[in-house]
């Protein structure tokens, strides 16, 4: 009898909670349409640094919601469920259109050489959506920026390796887009998979980086990452490390032969006004 009791009240436990999140999903998508509707997104830009000089080599580009009451919303707490409704397209578009005319802006204003580059996250659903490659193609076009330097990444369990993916992957590259395969190592794919891939960066996952402590810790992290960056230069793959949250870590991975290093060690991700403030 207890046990029936339990289970019944856990059943209505269960659908309540299932109510409440179908409610609540309803809830954020009204919202985002508003916060849409009322420009209250911006694109926030972190520095990726060249570990052999400490130099700004670009920006990653992400999303943030100001949110009226909520203040600054990240995007873990959207980005999935904008994908869900398709709202990711409307929502992407502006992190595309702004990046593209920020780094025109950038580029003119500190001609540097090599130039910076900008890279700008783009979801599964984004990839497959039927005018993607045209828009950016579209962006590319304008010429307003120099070739190679506006990047895409697409996080590694966004990627099913299948025909259709890699043709649109091809096409972005054939395109002049540089391609980056983010979050690299989270998911299933190998090394050895992304030979056959358009990528030309590989952003390796912070999580390589967590939990280094004791000798043996130290020494497995070391295998590790060394033969992720030994495989992907000798598969011509430019690295980049996210997450780096200590000069130990940077001088860690540059001894390592990592050419690229971004995280909160450098630089949070700072609103575009900050580099023109500068200006
Ligand atoms: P991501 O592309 O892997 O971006 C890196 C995330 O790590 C960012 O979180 C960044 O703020 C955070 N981060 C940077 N340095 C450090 C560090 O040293 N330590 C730690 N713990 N974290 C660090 P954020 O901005 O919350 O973005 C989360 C994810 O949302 C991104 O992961 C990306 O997948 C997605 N996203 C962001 N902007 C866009 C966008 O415009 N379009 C799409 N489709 N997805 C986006
Ligand atoms: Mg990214
Ligand atoms: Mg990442």
């Amino acid at each position: 009898e207890f046990r029936r009791v339990l289970f019944r009240s856990w059943k209505i436990f269960a659908r309540d909670m299932e109510e409440t999140a179908r409610g609540d999903a309803v809830v954020l998508e009204t919202d985002l349409r508003r916060g849409l509707g009322q420009n209250e997104f911006a694109v926030y830009y972190q520095p990726i640094v060249r570990l052999e000089d400490g130099s700004v080599a670009g920006f990653e580009a992400l999303l943030r919601w100001h949110h009226p009451e909520k203040g600054v919303v990240s995007p873990t707490d959207f980005i999935a469920h904008s994908e869900e409704t398709g709202l990711i397209i409307a929502l992407g578009r502006f992190a595309l259109e702004r990046t593209a005319s920020d780094l025109a802006d950038w580029q003119r204003h500190f001609p540097l050489e090599p130039p910076l580059f900008a890279s700008v996250n783009v979801s599964r659903r984004q990839l497959r959506e039927e005018n993607f490659a045209l828009s950016i193609e579209k962006l590319l076009a304008a010429g307003n920026f120099r070739e190679g330097t506006f990047k895409l990444e697409v996080t590694e369990s966004a990627i099913e390796i299948d025909q259709e993916a890699r043709r649109i992957l091809e096409w972005l590259r054939d395109m002049g887009a540089g391609l980056a395969i983010d979050d690299f190592g989270t998911g299933l794919s190998t090394l050895s998979q992304l030979k056959d891939l358009p990528f030309e960066t590989v952003k390796i996952d912070r999580s390589f980086l967590a939990r280094r402590g004791g000798v043996q810790e130290e020494a497995d992290a070391t295998a590790v990452m060394s033969s992720i960056v030994a495989l992907a230069h000798e598969l011509k793959r430019t690295v980049i490390v996210e997450g780096v949250e200590s000069e130990r870590d940077a001088i860690w991975l540059k001894q390592l032969g990592c050419e690229y290093a971004q995280g909160f060690y450098f630089s949070a991700p700072l609103p575009s006004e900050i580099g023109r403030a500068y200006v």
